[in-house]
């Protein structure tokens, strides 16, 4: 994994003098290294910003430093904000104000006219919001006490959504073969979403895949034997398909990391030269952090790989999902989720089984392992990127996971089973309205806050979905974006 950091840079100016100044940037790395104990990447302070130069060339330097995933502003006391103009206008990186205070209560007894020269974030970060405003920046305002544990989350949350901008400015995505034929949501402008997400999506032929595989060897495929053992119950006597799927694993993990690709699509139209469509391969190579999409869905690729870096540890339980079927029993509503293989195992509930079975759709000479089990239970999101030409649509929808309420013995693939908001019916008839794709990322770890977060770094529309929607005001909302992003 990378190495990321985000860059601590806080306002000041000359007027209260240089003991002022050193005591401003003393707290100033105190707070930086008190924070960095607590949050997922280091918290870096770097400097005062006391001069337009100053803050300039910071904000240069921050832009072309490849570790620097955002920078985070405060002001301990008044910065004059039109030394942040020309800095403001350059900067290219995720973007947090966080307006807090060195010290958490007003000191009754000593507070005078020196004390509040020193501490006067009220005033500076109000200042210093305005020029924010004015210059139209996307950012996001923090407020609370830099102690504080919630504040500290939400600083962590933000972080991780700033890490996906720049897991996204990175993407690389290996494609084998075209998109399914005829469908139309997976789709899309890729000169467009190399523009504004920053993805490289590029195609490798399905052959030169097969001319890998047939070069892996039989002691590779022993080692990879050996840790769907460790990992997996083997529920297969099949062991040839499985090998099988080891030599699609490593072939298809050998490019990927050769041409630095995090993500990966292939289709069932297109499999000519292989016998099994890969299953247990995509699936353990997801598990690794890498994004995969059914049917050569490019954008649910990289999705997946952006919510998994966005995860705890950057591999969270975020793994690509088809809406499939619904249960509507009155009080018993449910998505069933899975697809044709390739459920990601990062959310599993238990130990995956390997098992094989014969798969009819594309053309599979035999029988292709998969990993089948049951998705965790708990609160979730859904997320699908569209493109609606001219501009990228993000829907977020809150969902609610369940133990499946029934065996499915007879269902071959990996299932997710939960419920939409704000109820399955109106959940769906909100989704359906919004245009969201039956690809989407399924994710435990990431919240509707973080995708909000990376919507607005990446200025693309967002839509969220929640247990408050109604069909009728999202309806408003989505024709209002509409004319906005037209005129934006
Ligand atoms: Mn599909």
């Amino acid at each position: 994994m990378k190495k990321r950091v985000f860059w601590f840079v806080v306002g000041s100016q000359f007027l209260y003098g240089d003991e002022v100044l050193r005591t401003v940037e003393k707290r100033s790395a105190e707070m930086a290294e008190e924070l960095t104990k607590k949050l997922p990447y280091p918290l870096v302070f770097k400097t005062i910003g006391v001069t337009a130069d100053g803050i300039t060339k910071i904000i240069k330097e921050a832009n072309y430093d490849d570790e620097c995933a955002g920078i985070v502003t405060w002001c301990h006391t008044f910065s004059p904000s039109k030394m942040w103009i020309n800095g403001f206008e350059l900067l290219q990186k995720p973007y947090l104000h966080f307006a807090t205070q060195y010290n958490r209560e007003i000191p009754n007894e000593e507070i005078d006219m020196d004390f509040m020269n020193l501490n006067q974030a009220a005033h500076g970060d109000r200042e210093h919001g305005f020029i924010a405003a004015r210059l139209r920046m996307p950012r996001k305002v923090i407020a609370g006490y830099w102690q504080d544990e919630d504040v500290i989350a939400r600083i962590a949350s933000w972080m991780k959504a700033a890490v996906g901008v720049a897991v996204s400015k990175e993407m690389k995505v290996m494609r084998f073969g075209d998109n399914m034929r005829e469908v139309a949501v997976t789709e899309g402008d890729k000169v467009e979403v190399q523009k504004k997400l920053g993805w490289q999506v590029n195609t490798w032929a399905v052959g030169d895949l097969v001319k890998e595989m047939n070069a892996v060897t039989e002691a590779e495929i022993d080692a990879k034997m050996a840790e769907y053992t460790a990992k997996y119950d083997i529920a297969t006597d099949n062991t040839g398909a499985i090998r099988y799927q080891a030599k699609e694993e490593i072939a298809i993990k050998k490019m990927m990391d050769r041409e630095g690709c995090l993500a990966f699509t292939n289709t069932f139209q297109d499999l000519y030269g292989m016998e099994q469509l890969p299953g247990l391969a995509s699936q353990n190579i997801m598990a690794a952090g890498y994004g995969y999409g059914g049917e050569g869905d490019w954008k649910v690729a990289a999705m997946t790989a952006i919510l998994k870096a966005m995860g705890e540890n950057g591999n969270g339980a975020s793994g690509f999902m088809e809406d499939y079927t619904y249960h509507l029993v009155k009080g018993q509503e449910y998505s069933l989720g899975a697809h044709m293989l390739e459920v990601c195992p990062s959310l599993a509930a238990g130990k995956p089984r390997i098992e094989t079975h014969h798969l009819g759709i594309g053309m599979n000479e035999k029988d292709p392992a998969r990993l089948v089990f049951e998705g965790k239970a708990g609160k979730g999101i859904v997320v699908s990127l569209i493109d609606m030409g001219g501009r990228l649509r993000l829907i977020v929808q809150d969902i609610e996971a369940v133990k499946p309420i029934m065996p499915m013995p007879n269902l071959p693939v990996a299932r997710v089973m939960w419920r939409a908001m704000p109820d399955l019916t109106t959940g769906v008839e909100c989704w359906i309205q919004a245009g969201g794709a039956h690809h989407t990322v399924l994710s435990y770890d990431v919240t509707a806050e973080q995708m909000a977060d990376f919507a607005r770094m990446m200025d693309i529309e967002f839509v969220h979905i929640d247990k408050n929607t109604t069909p009728e005001a999202l309806e408003e909302k989505l024709m209002l974006m509409d004319i906005a992003w037209k005129l934006k």
